[in-house]
């Protein structure tokens, strides 16, 4: 079977790897000069399940991903996996009781996912915590533009190959895997670009002592090669990868509201913008397009597109295969791109 992904970033890249596994010879075709060009191409990114008080489709799907990626991580080398813990800041009081609840419900045992105190939090992070937190010991980042090398090893791919209309790929299956550009060839969905700026600064004294990811309107990791990357801005209204400078304010100054102190002193060295798609309902689309046949589609990843990339993957090869599905109806219903279409 010919399949082509249209699209080299981390949707595109895991699938390939994903085919790969099960004997497919996927081609991948980039507009960009490199892989994971697009939104994909950070130095460092959170995995991180995206957190709901209820066990609905949403969080069973996250929750099967972040359980994949926790497996699937450990088959590559290079690709920066850190699983040095998360903690997310309980720094509102809608996410106290959001996150009181997802315990309840996720039914995770402690040692995957528990409340902690602000005492027990600051010794965690090694640093002073005014907040309780939602402590996640196996979570952590990944280099998403590594882990798109790492997927992409074995596989054929055509790098400034900006694909315009489907006729001319030649293949029997196509997957449309590229971000927002997929509005191109099914227009009626409604997938919304994002911007978003990643900030990395010099570590201090204060904050070479952290030994976690920190979660809170923004997240701020451990110093790599004492390099942190904190991050990162949300500007559904821009549609633009230039670099803003107050970005970077931003993302420091939102640090400092959460750990009051650990901005000070923090140097910029670095930073990147890049276009995130997100869909109307906040929830990827993964299934097939609707009225066009043998092709299918991998987007809207949003803020999580490191493990739903790879959950997407998995079920799309099961739906490309006719496979028996790794996910259940309900979810499957959830990430299919026909769940936008007006009922009669
Ligand atoms: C600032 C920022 C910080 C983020 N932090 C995190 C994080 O910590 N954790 C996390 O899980 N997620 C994070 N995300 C989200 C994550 O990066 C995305 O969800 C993910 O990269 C989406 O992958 P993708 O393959 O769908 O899209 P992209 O990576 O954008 O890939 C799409 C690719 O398609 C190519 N393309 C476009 N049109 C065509 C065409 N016509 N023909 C061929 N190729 C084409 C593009 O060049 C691009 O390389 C962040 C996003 C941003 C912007």
């Amino acid at each position: 079977m010919k399949i082509a992904i249209i699209g080299g970033g981390l949707a595109g890249c895991a699938l390939a790897w994903t085919l790969r596994q099960i004997g497919q010879e996927p081609v991948v075709y980039e507009a960009g000069p490199e892989l994971a060009n697009g939104a994909s191409g950070n130095a460092s990114g959170l995995y991180n399940p995206r957190f709901s008080a209820l066990r609905g489709p949403d969080a069973n799907f996250y929750a099967a991903a972040y359980s994949l990626a926790l497996r699937s991580f450990k088959m590559f080398d290079g690709i920066d996996w850190c699983p040095t813990g998360v903690l997310h800041l309980m720094d509102t009081e809608k996410k106290e009781i959001r996150f009181h609840k997802t315990v309840t419900n996720w039914h995770w045992t402690p040692a995957h996912m528990r409340i902690v105190s602000s005492d027990e939090a600051s010794r965690i992070a090694g640093v002073g915590l005014q907040y309780d937190a939602l402590y996640l010991p196996d979570g952590g980042s990944v280099a998403p533009k590594k882990l798109c090398a790492a997927y992409m090893r074995d596989i054929d791919y055509r790098l400034n190959t900006s694909v315009e209309n489907l006729e001319d790929v030649d293949a029997d299956i196509i997957v449309l895997a590229c971000g927002s550009a997929v509005l191109k060839f099914v227009p009626n969905l409604p997938i919304i670009p994002v911007r978003g700026q990643v900030t990395q600064v010099k570590a201090t004294q204060l904050s070479e002592n952290i030994k976690c990811s920190i979660c809170y309107e923004g997240y701020f990791m451990p110093a790599k090669n004492g390099i942190h990357t904190l991050g990162a801005t949300f500007q559904p209204d821009l549609n633009h990868s230039n670099i803003i400078k107050q970005d970077d304010q931003e993302n420091i100054q939102k640090l400092g509201e959460a750990i009051p102190g650990l901005e000070a002193g923090l140097e910029v060295v670095e930073q990147r913008a890049s276009i995130r798609a997100t869909s109307r309902d906040r929830f990827p689309i993964i299934g097939p397009a609707p009225g066009q046949e043998n092709v299918y589609v991998s987007a809207a990843h949003g803020s999580y597109g490191v493990l739903s990339s790879l959950m997407g993957a998995h079920l799309l090869a099961d739906m490309i295969m006719d496979r028996p599905r790794c996910l259940p109806v309900d979810v499957i219903a959830a990430l299919s791109p026909q769940r936008f279409k007006k009922r009669a």
